[in-house]
């Protein structure tokens, strides 16, 4: 069995290697060659820590397993750890025995990155120049570094319900040589040509009047039932796409649009039916498109298993006699 540290993970893991792993892995699920289990998620009843499971198996890449892990809200002031705590493991799918135990946490902030920059790539307009943040806090700033590798992206904008977190992606924006613009959310949805929002809101910011025709809008922070970043009426307007869609409807920001009758589970497509060319995908240039990125354990399995692969590749894959 091989263990991958959480401490090797940032020397290990590109963010290209987590982009061609989800991206490979959205399109073997839509083809039917990946499937994601059920997914677990429990109040254990102590320390208010939400824990749970996210698995499944990929025929195509040959990944099966589960990432195990969930929130601890106290683990950074009593621990100094941080709060989402995630491991996942890799199971051989020839005969069920273990194979690798890797560390979840900055691979998930990837994945997640990865799910939304692989959106983009094929959803967005070639023309993008401008990208609109909503959210600043801890993954916003590792998507927005990912989406700046989609595009020609000339100017960042941003907007969060806590200001004086915005100076988290303004250091993103001017560490890749872009200016960046503290602005209102009618102007950024009227200037942002790609909008990513990445927050744990429970009411919609971004209204459908604030967007203009043609933007592309990645929905990256809800994944939890009652969680809702933008206005229902958006994806009525736009033409939606998810990463799995019964996760959408239930727990995505597809839930609130499909409860109130504006649009059917049959509205929202998989992403991976556009990357395998069986879904035209965008069609005009005026055609608004909406990921739901929920988060799926298949990401994680990816993911797990290229860092696997490139730890063995560097020599520093520990292993042991399990
Ligand atoms: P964080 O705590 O670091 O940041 C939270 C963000 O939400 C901040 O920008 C904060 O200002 C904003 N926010 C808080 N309350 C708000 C409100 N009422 N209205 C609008 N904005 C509000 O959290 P994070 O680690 O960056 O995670 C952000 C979200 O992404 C969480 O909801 C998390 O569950 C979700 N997430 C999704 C995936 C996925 O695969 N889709 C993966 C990881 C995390």
């Amino acid at each position: 069995m091989i263990i991958v540290p959480e401490r090797e993970i940032p020397d290990l893991m590109t963010r290209k290697a987590a982009f061609d792993a989800v991206e490979g892995v959205f399109a073997a699920m839509a083809s039917q060659d990946a499937y994601n289990f059920a997914v677990i998620r429990e109040a254990i009843g102590h320390e208010d820590a939400l824990y749970g499971f996210k698995g499944g198996f990929d025929q195509a890449g040959m990944a099966l397993g589960l990432k195990a892990g969930g929130y601890w809200p106290n683990n950074m002031e009593k621990h100094q750890l941080i709060n989402h705590q995630s491991t996942v493991f890799l199971f051989d799918p020839d005969t069920g025995r273990v194979k690798a135990m890797v560390g979840g946490n900055l691979l998930t902030a990837l994945r997640t990155a990865a799910a939304s920059s692989v959106s983009i790539k094929h959803l967005a307009r070639k023309d993008a120049k401008v990208i609109g943040m909503i959210g600043a806090g801890h993954q916003a700033t590792f998507q927005l570094r990912a989406a700046l590798e989609q595009r020609e992206f000339e100017k960042v904008i941003g907007w969060n319900f806590h200001p004086e977190m915005l100076p988290n992606i303004e250091k993103v924006a001017n560490e890749a040589g872009l200016p960046f613009e503290a602005v209102e959310l009618d102007q950024l949805g009227h200037d942002a040509d790609v909008i990513i929002s990445i927050t744990s809101a429970f009411a919609p910011s971004l209204l459908s009047e604030h967007v203009s025709a043609g933007t592309h809008i990645a929905c990256m922070g809800t994944d939890t039932k009652g969680k809702q970043e933008v206005e229902s009426a958006l994806l009525a307007r736009a033409t939606v796409f998810t990463d799995e869609v019964a996760q959408s409807i239930s727990i995505g920001e597809a839930q609130h649009a499909v409860g109130e009758g504006l649009i059917k589970e049959s509205d929202v497509n998989q992403l991976g039916a556009v990357i395998n060319g069986t879904h035209s995908g965008r069609t005009s240039a005026d055609e608004i498109t909406l990921f739901d990125g929920t988060g799926v354990g298949l990401q994680d399995l990816a993911v797990a298993a290229s860092v696997v692969d490139l730890a063995i590749e560097k020599g520093v894959a520990i292993e042991v006699d399990f």
